[in-house]
């Protein structure tokens, strides 16, 4: 078990833009310090052999998968024999994606046959795997997001909460909750359970916190069910807390400011605040970032322009790089034996295609950034992303060739 926690009271909130560019500078400085080979940006030149010897304790990488290792249910054709060179050098890895939606293990088996690759899953880092430190926390979550129950019985029987609500259960309940739900009756007959939901004077009915585990797939129903708890008494549904503001300093009726509404009635964590995504259309496709922004809007429509305050985990923030890192190195550990943690003279290669997320993490974190082209990014965006990368590469394959080409002169 990882002993990182999330920090539960209150809100680890999504940093702003400023802040962000500002922290990203300050850790690209530092990590410069660190290391000796080029921060520009330059298309790599093809090692023309490989060093023989094992380097894995030199150097792992951290691969995203979405526009990486994969495209939609497509094997990227680069990605198998990236990860046979790593083998073949004894290099350690790990996958940290801000995907999810299903257990660890089936997401590995999954991946290990689309890539024709074995994956183990302590490998893996999903957006939501740091959720499971929440489980001591909270007794009673809402869960949102994914295929059918999937992600309750993730939550359940791999995290260990307690008591799980999903909406189809709230809509199970009471179908009027969201007369335009998606749910047919073969669904709600078996993936939705009957739950005490609508009992203020009994603390069973209470929601403990809301986890965002993956996009929604009836967003109607979870846009509702979700800003009704946030808007709640203390977390019962059919309850709604006092939205009226205090407009007199000296009022003695103790309505609440605007700085209490942007506290929700019960916390929401998101685990991933990716605004795109790339699957197999041309285009990128929206991710669980926009029902974030769309929860917040709303949020603010209801509570005279007050700014909601969440907890966003998942890559770019720190909290998910330094919870991948005990990942790696346990990896190491079991995979390679030896010293467990990397030392500070080793390097961590992180492979992605988004610069908001894999990209702007690794350099905030102090790892080194490969940007691939085989994703969301577009060479024409490269003046105007939110974070620079060491180095841009066409593919997986040449990010790996250049770390274990360069990760020897570290
Ligand atoms: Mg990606």
């Amino acid at each position: 078990m990882l002993s990182i926690a999330l920090k539960v009271p209150r809100h680890c909130q999504l940093a702003s833009a400023a802040a962000a560019a500002a922290a990203a500078a300050a850790a690209a400085a530092a990590a410069a310090a660190r290391r000796s080979f080029s921060s520009t940006v330059t298309t790599l030149q093809h090692p023309s052999s490989y060093i023989p010897e094992p380097v894995g304790n030199k150097i792992a990488f951290a691969f995203d998968i979405d526009g990486v290792l994969l495209r939609g249910k497509t094997a990227i054709p680069e990605a198998k024999p990236a990860l046979e060179l790593l083998a073949a050098h004894k290099v350690p890895w790990i996958l940290l994606t801000n995907g999810g939606g299903k257990s660890e293990r089936e997401r590995v088996d999954e991946l290990s046959h689309l890539l024709d690759f074995p994956i183990a899953e302590p490998q893996l880092v999903q957006a939501h795997t740091p959720f499971r430190a929440l489980a001591q926390t909270y007794h009673r979550i809402l869960v949102v997001g994914g295929d059918g129950d999937k992600c309750r019985r993730v939550a359940e029987e791999v995290y260990g909460f307690e008591d799980v609500v999903i909406p189809a259960d709230v809509v199970r309940s009471d179908p009027s909750v969201w007369p335009f739900h998606r749910y047919s009756p073969e669904e709600l007959a078996t993936i939705a359970r009957p739950k005490r939901l609508y009992e203020p004077e009994s603390g069973e009915a209470k929601i403990d916190a809301v986890l965002v585990f993956n996009d929604p797939r009836d967003m109607g129903t979870d846009v509702q069910v979700v800003l009704d708890l946030l808007l709640s008494q203390h977390g019962y549904f059919g309850t709604r807390r006092d939205l009226h503001l205090t407009h007199n300093k000296n009022s003695q009726v103790s309505a609440p400011t605007i700085n209490d509404l942007s506290i929700p009635s019960v916390p929401i964590y998101f685990c991933c605040n990716d605004l795109l995504w790339a699957n197999n259309y041309r285009m990128p496709r929206f991710g669980q970032g926009m029902f974030r922004i769309t929860i917040e809007r709303l949020y603010a429509e209801m509570t005279h322009g007050a700014q909601l305050k969440t907890t966003v985990i998942g890559k770019p923030f720190e909290h998910t790089y330094r919870y991948a890192e005990q990942v790696l190195n346990d990896w190491r550990a079991k995979r390679f034996g030896g010293q467990a943690a990397l030392g500070p003279e080793h390097t961590v290669f992180m492979v992605g295609d988004n610069p908001a997320s894999d990209i702007m993490g690794a350099n905030n974190y102090g790892w080194y950034s490969l940007l691939v082209r085989t994703g969301v990014f577009r060479d024409e965006d490269l003046a105007t992303i939110v974070a620079q990368p060491k180095q841009i590469l066409d593919n997986v394959k040449e990010a790996v060739e250049f770390g274990i080409a360069h990760g020897l002169q570290v």
